[in-house]
């Protein structure tokens, strides 16, 4: 099951998600202020530390667009 951080807009904090494909994004809330709408940002899958490079993170064929 993918677990996607959202980060909140509002007060800042970065917050994990297991999220359904089904129930879609729209619905969650800031579980620290309760803001809703938070920003989802990249899963901690493919590392931010940098130790080492995953190739399952796609090595840059796959980026934001
Ligand atoms: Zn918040």
């Amino acid at each position: 099951m993918p677990i996607y951080e959202y980060r909140c807009r509002k007060c800042g904090r970065i917050f994990e998600k297991i999220q359904k494909i089904e129930e879609g994004g729209d619905s969650l809330e800031c579980p620290y202020c309760g803001e809703r709408r938070p920003e989802k940002i990249l899963s901690s899958f493919c590392s931010f530390k940098g130790s080492e490079p995953s190739s399952s993170c796609g090595s840059g064929s796959t980026r934001f667009t």
